[in-house]
């Protein structure tokens, strides 16, 4: 490749100035920008298999995966081979085609446990943030109440009932809440703290009859990494249904990543949530999420029922094949992959950053992975998103740097978990061990 990781950085530095000019802070997410360890955002032009190369023509092992899409590795030959038959059959239609049905089929067929499928029907958006805001109409519009409960750290899109103590870019930020809300709106959401069951049986005891539902992530993972505690899912469910409430799983970022059947797979938790939402791999890095769930409740959306959803580009055809060949072509090998690579990037990390005698605890559901740092990181796990704030998160910039300088491109944030994909082999894996000790060492001498 022409250039090397450590001399990286001019032709971004004058693409950064120019986006700046005409775009707010040069990015259209703030996720993208180097705010929390600073520096200049790389500036990518082509991706392939676990490498992304930026403008100077530097080549780096990626650990984001477009923020979770890319489980096969970037521009899979037959992921692109479905896009570009598809796009040479036209753009967008605006009508109804055969591969929306066949990508539901799908979705069915593998999110099914006991040979019952909590997803009936499937509803197809272009974001997780529309899923997301989709599941909350039609849980208020089911059960005819209008509060909702979230977890602080939790992440489920940009909408605006649902920013109250998020995870993701406003954990970066550290912003609690987002201008621009209403205080009507904010007020609708009550906001808790996760694997706290004891919290939620006090939110349903006081607010029970007016709680339309409880969303969470399936597992979280815009604060870092965090597994929910055996059980909390299942309970989840039941405190809900006992108060005529809905479970709303959000699996944008779990679902068809942590395994075949996405979190709620692996846990086949029962009572199962009434509304999924996803997103991300289910698009295979084009813009498709959706909403899934029982068809009693599904059925509720127009033309059927009373909740309006819509959407000019909903199911659009370039972006369902790549969703429909990369969820084919995810098979239990690559998921086995999947989980190994994840396996081998945290323990070599991990050992690094003991070598350094730098504290951390390695946080992990399924394939996804991150670090906390800190002593008190490292006598327990913490359960949610106050104690993952009190770790040593000034160590991650130094150590995000010395990674990008020998070539690993990381989450630009702590809070942020660490993306492998089927295609990071022996070759890509081994130059992230390699990079692992001199990171440790800039992470201890912070
Ligand atoms: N929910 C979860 C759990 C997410 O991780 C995300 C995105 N990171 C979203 C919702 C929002 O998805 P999108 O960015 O596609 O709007």
């Amino acid at each position: 490749h022409a250039g090397r990781a450590g001399d990286a950085g001019h032709a971004s530095d004058d693409l950064f100035d120019r986006a700046r000019r005409v775009i707010p802070g040069g990015v259209n997410s703030p996720v993208r920008a180097f705010r929390s360890v600073g520096g200049t955002p790389r500036f990518l032009v082509s991706a392939r298999g676990p490498y992304v190369t930026d403008a100077d023509g530097v080549e780096y092992v990626d650990l984001v995966a477009s923020w979770g899409p890319a489980i096969l590795g970037h521009a899979h030959p037959q992921v692109v081979q479905a896009v570009q038959d598809a796009a040479a059959r036209g753009l967008s239609f605006g009508a109804s085609t055969p591969a929306e049905t066949e990508l539901a089929e799908l979705v069915t067929a593998r999110v099914t446990a006991g040979g019952r499928s909590p997803v009936e029907r499937l509803r197809l958006v272009s974001t997780g943030t529309e899923a997301t805001m989709t599941a909350i109409r039609l849980a208020r519009g089911a059960t005819g109440r209008e509060l909702i409960v979230k977890f602080a750290g939790h992440y489920h899109g940009h909408s605006d009932g649902l920013l109250a103590e998020a995870g993701s870019g406003l954990a970066t930020l550290a912003m609690p809440a987002s201008s621009g809300v209403t205080v009507a709106t904010a007020a609708q959401t009550l906001v808790l703290p996760y694997n706290d069951l004891d919290a939620v049986r006090a939110a349903f005891a006081e607010h029970g009859g007016n709680i339309a539902a409880v969303i969470a992530e399936a597992a979280a993972a815009n604060m870092g990494v965090l597994a929910p505690l055996p059980g909390f899912n299942a309970e989840l469910a039941r405190i809900a249904h006992e108060h005529g409430a809905l479970l709303i799983l959000d699996e944008v970022l779990t679902g068809f990543r942590v395994g075949p059947a996405g979190w709620w797979g692996l846990e086949a938790s029962d009572p199962a949530p009434d509304l999924f939402t996803f997103g991300k791999v289910i698009g295979g890095g084009m813009p498709v999420a959706a909403i899934g769930g029982r068809a009693a409740i599904m059925d509720l959306l127009a033309p059927l029922g009373p909740v309006y959803q819509a959407g000019t580009l909903s199911g659009n055809p370039v972006a369902v094949a790549a969703g429909l060949a990369t969820l084919r072509t995810a098979d239990a090998a690559v998921y086995a992959r999947l989980d190994q690579a994840a396996e081998t990037v945290s323990a070599a990390v991990s050992d690094a950053l003991d070598a350094e005698g730098v504290a951390h605890r390695v946080q992990r559901a399924g394939s996804l992975f991150s670090f906390v740092f800190g002593q008190d990181a490292a006598a327990t796990a913490p359960l949610d998103y106050a104690e993952v704030q009190r770790q040593e998160a000034y160590r991650y910039p130094p150590f995000f740097h010395a990674m990008l300088d020998a070539g690993v491109s990381l989450p630009p944030s702590v809070f942020e978990a660490w993306f492998v994909t089927a295609a990071h082999d022996d070759a890509a894996i081994g130059r992230i061990v390699e990079a692992a000790p001199a990171a440790a060492r800039a992470a201890a001498s912070a």
